[in-house]
């Protein structure tokens, strides 16, 4: 194995050359259904479905690397430290919990992966500036698919991620009584459906809410993430392994390979430089169709339909009474408080005011407006006082919050979502581009989905 080093900034952290073999196979995985003990085929929510003769062309795809690593391998030697124009198995554009997870995933496979991320650092975006949820599936009484697949994730969450999920003394759902989707009978039946526990809250714990706005409240077992000891976490393994990392970095463009090969892609930088790899996964979220595919057949319009909002939420310090709580008051235009555990404060964000302003990239309607750029552009006037003005009618006790800070990130989902309220994965393969995958996810815990497609597609099996 050669290994060289360069500079942590626009260049490659570490790299390796390494080879290994790969058993490519077209059996898809199953495992055991935690909630219902049975064993399924794995389809996860929403997966794009895939004609059959995908699996063998990703296949092809891992064939041509192996080939393609053996000529590298033989001329490693004459690599210069720092040169970047190299050949990967995998290329993950974004360094977000998406590409690193993912990465480490196909890392530990054997395969040799790099990972362009535009920040300083990683995890830096939606990855960190987000609600801290670990979906329970108490989220989504109006999508049973995200719900159960969100208790089927959450277990393997918790046993992945224990040390950096925060238990909340009590996690808190209350239902409102005007203007809720869903009714508290129609709640706890659908928790019930799905296998989410509910307890009766103490006397002390219903008293928080407005009996003239709060149907009923309900005791959840809810947990929340600390995004900086995940991000921690996932630098230790990759600090500990051989995957290669580039920071500060535009990945500007992607191209089918060329050098006479048919398969494969090569992924051009902001820097003017080349890569070249068998496997191109876009894991960028908000920056999802910012990647330019040379040879596309229409340049201007977006490959994927998403909405993009423009969201706040509000960092607060909450009165002593509601520490170490939770409460998510469903199912509409109401709020959520749930610890945030990387500041040591506590997220209020509200959906009526959250979301300061949306756009979509839809077919036709261009030129798609660059996420990054217009989250920058933006002026950021908190809305702070509106959220807690409205909660404080719910739950009196937020009156006496303190507003700290802000978290302004933008959020994207699928726009076929908007309505239904689900959280399905995108699992998209280019038509024209072999070898160019588009993953993105809703909410942490559907990695897990997005890894059990990938590595379905590559032939490779869970552990
Ligand atoms: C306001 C809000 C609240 C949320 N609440 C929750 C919650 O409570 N629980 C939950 O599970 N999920 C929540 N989510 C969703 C969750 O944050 C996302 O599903 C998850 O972070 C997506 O991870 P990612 O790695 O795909 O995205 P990101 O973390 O955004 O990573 C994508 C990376 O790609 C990089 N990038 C983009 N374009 C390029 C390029 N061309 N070249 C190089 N790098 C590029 C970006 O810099 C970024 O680091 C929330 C999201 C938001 C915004």
């Amino acid at each position: 194995m050669a290994r060289c080093r360069g500079s942590d900034h626009g260049k490659t952290q570490a790299y390796a050359l390494t080879s290994r073999d790969i058993l490519a196979s077209d059996v898809a995985a199953t495992r055991p259904d935690h909630v219902t003990g049975a064993k399924h085929t794995v389809a996860p929510a929403g997966a794009v479905a895939h004609a059959g003769d995908r699996n063998s062309r990703v296949i092809e795809l891992v064939e041509w690397t192996k080939r393609s690593n053996a000529r590298m391998d033989a001329a490693s030697e004459t690599f210069q430290e720092g040169d970047m124009s190299q050949r990967w198995d995998v290329i993950f554009v974004g360094g977000g919990f998406y590409g690193v997870y993912l990465a480490l995933s196909l890392h530990k496979r054997g395969l040799k992966v790099l990972i362009i991320e535009r920040e300083l650092g990683l995890m830096r975006r939606a990855s960190y500036a987000n609600q801290a949820r670990v979906h329970g599936g108490y989220h989504y009484p109006r999508n049973f698919q995200t719900a159960f697949r969100s208790r089927v994730n959450l277990e393997r969450f918790v046993a992945e991620f224990g040390d950096a999920v925060v238990k909340p003394r009590r996690a808190l759902y209350a239902i409102a009584r005007r203007d809720s989707f869903v009714g508290a009978k129609y709640f706890a039946a659908f928790c019930e459906r799905i296998g989410a526990p509910l307890e009766a809250p103490s006397r002390e714990e219903r008293a928080l809410f407005s009996t003239d706005l709060i149907e009923d409240v309900f005791r959840v077992k809810e947990y929340a993430f600390d995004s900086n000891s995940l991000r921690l976490r996932l630098q230790r393994q990759l600090e500990t392994s051989a995957l290669s990392v580039q920071l500060g970095i535009d990945a500007v463009s992607i191209r089918p390979g060329s050098c006479g090969h048919e398969l494969g892609v090569e992924v051009s930088l902001s820097d003017g430089t080349q890569h070249v790899a068998g496997l191109c996964v876009n894991a960028t979220y908000s920056g999802v169709n910012r990647l330019r595919v040379e040879g596309e057949v229409s340049l201007d319009e977006p490959r994927v339909v998403v909405k993009h909002e423009l969201t706040e939420m509000a960092l607060i310090e909450p009165p002593v009474q509601l520490r170490e709580t939770s409460i998510t008051v469903m199912d509409g235009p109401f709020f959520s408080m749930m610890p945030f555990p990387s500041r040591q404060l506590y997220t209020l964000s509200h959906v009526r005011y959250t979301p300061h302003g949306h756009w979509h990239e839809t077919l036709g309607r261009l030129p798609p407006q660059d996420p990054y750029t217009a989250l920058n552009a933006y002026g950021r006037n908190t809305r702070a006082p509106y959220m807690l003005a409205d909660s404080a009618r719910y739950v009196p006790a937020l009156r006496s919050a303190k507003h700290i800070d802000s978290l302004f990130e933008v959020k994207t989902v699928l726009a076929r979502n908007e309505s239904d309220d689900g959280r399905p994965i995108l699992f998209q393969e280019h038509a024209q581009v072999r070898g160019f995958l588009t993953v993105l996810g809703s909410k942490l815990d559907n990695v897990f989905d997005v890894e059990e497609v990938l590595l379905s597609r590559l032939g490779l099996g869970l552990e």
